[in-house]
């Protein structure tokens, strides 16, 4: 009976557990996402960089002056079957040692990756590749940037088209990074005390039956979550999700991947709830 009302309670809670602050790729400090979500009524947030806690801090100074919830995460890259996958670490605690090292790998694979983009984009023809992304960045220069600098340029006009003729594949501003594999990851989001939730899970591009294999390896490694709600999911994407979550025995999780760019249509906050007949993650935390 108590869990029925929790339930309850969490799906009424207005909830964004999937986040970017300055500190990765996202335009606003932690500072600001959180006055930002406040301002949209958020009850809970979750700031989840890419492979970095370095904005938690702030971001909990400022949730406490407001009285919003703040659950501590990272999204991390992982390799699975040589394809990139995004993995959320919802309420890590990020002092854990094994995660902090696992990040710090990341964040030099990152480095690495970035001066191979701007060396194939200057072999491109844009001059100064690197410095003109890197002026985008104040902390990691992330392909976010690399994108966002061509659009500027006028070398592109979106973002979708940017990722798919300069960053991605075989394209000039492509370069591949090792990161860690999917049971790695995972592994230091639960040494650390947190949920994995696999993000995004239709953005891969996935056949049905490679998605299959990716939730089972998902689950056999400790996954806990499936992000069953983004930005804009339809009905239909929704009812996909929770297919597959019911099978894979995940709860649901739901983020809007805000980063803020202005030429980026996710807005923070503004979700369809998780399904009832789903187990909740926000439960997890409450
Ligand atoms: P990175 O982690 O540096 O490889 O950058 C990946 C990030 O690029 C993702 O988290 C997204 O924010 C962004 N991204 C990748 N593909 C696209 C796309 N087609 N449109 C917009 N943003 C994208
Ligand atoms: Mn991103
Ligand atoms: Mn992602
Ligand atoms: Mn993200």
């Amino acid at each position: 009976m108590l869990t029925r009302v929790r339930t309850r309670l969490s799906l009424m809670m207005k909830t964004d557990l999937h986040t970017h602050s300055y500190y990765s790729d996202g335009v606003l400090s932690p500072s600001e996402l959180v006055k930002l979500a406040k301002s949209e009524a958020c009850e809970v947030l979750a700031l989840s960089d890419h492979d970095t806690t370095a904005g938690l801090d702030e971001a909990q100074q400022q949730a406490d002056k407001l009285y919003l919830k703040l659950i501590a995460s990272v999204e991390i890259s992982a390799q699975w079957q040589g394809q990139t996958v995004h993995i959320v670490g919802l309420g890590i605690d990020k002092e854990n040692t094994t995660l902090q090292a696992g990040l710090k790998q990341h964040q030099v694979l990152r480095q690495v990756r970035a001066r191979k983009m701007g060396l194939g984009l200057e072999q491109a023809g844009i001059k100064n590749a690197y410095q003109k992304a890197k002026a985008l960045a104040p902390y990691m220069l992330t392909r976010t940037h690399f994108a966002q600098m061509l659009i500027q340029e006028d070398i592109c006009c979106d973002m979708n088209t940017v990722f798919k003729y300069y960053l991605s594949g075989n394209k000039p501003g492509a370069a591949p990074a090792s990161w860690a594999n999917l049971a790695a990851v995972v592994g230091w989001i639960l040494v650390a005390g947190g949920v994995a939730v696999l993000a995004h899970p239709f953005r891969y591009g996935f056949t049905p039956s490679v998605m299959t294999q990716l939730l089972a390896d998902f689950k056999d490694c400790g996954g806990g979550a499936l992000e069953v709600v983004l930005s804009h999911s339809t009905d239909q994407e929704i009812r996909k999700g929770t297919k597959l979550a019911k099978r894979y025995n995940l709860l649901a999780s739901l983020g809007s991947d805000y980063h803020g760019w202005s030429n980026q249509r996710q807005q923070l906050g503004r979700l369809k709830s998780t399904p009832a007949n789903l187990g909740f993650v926000l439960d997890v935390f409450l």
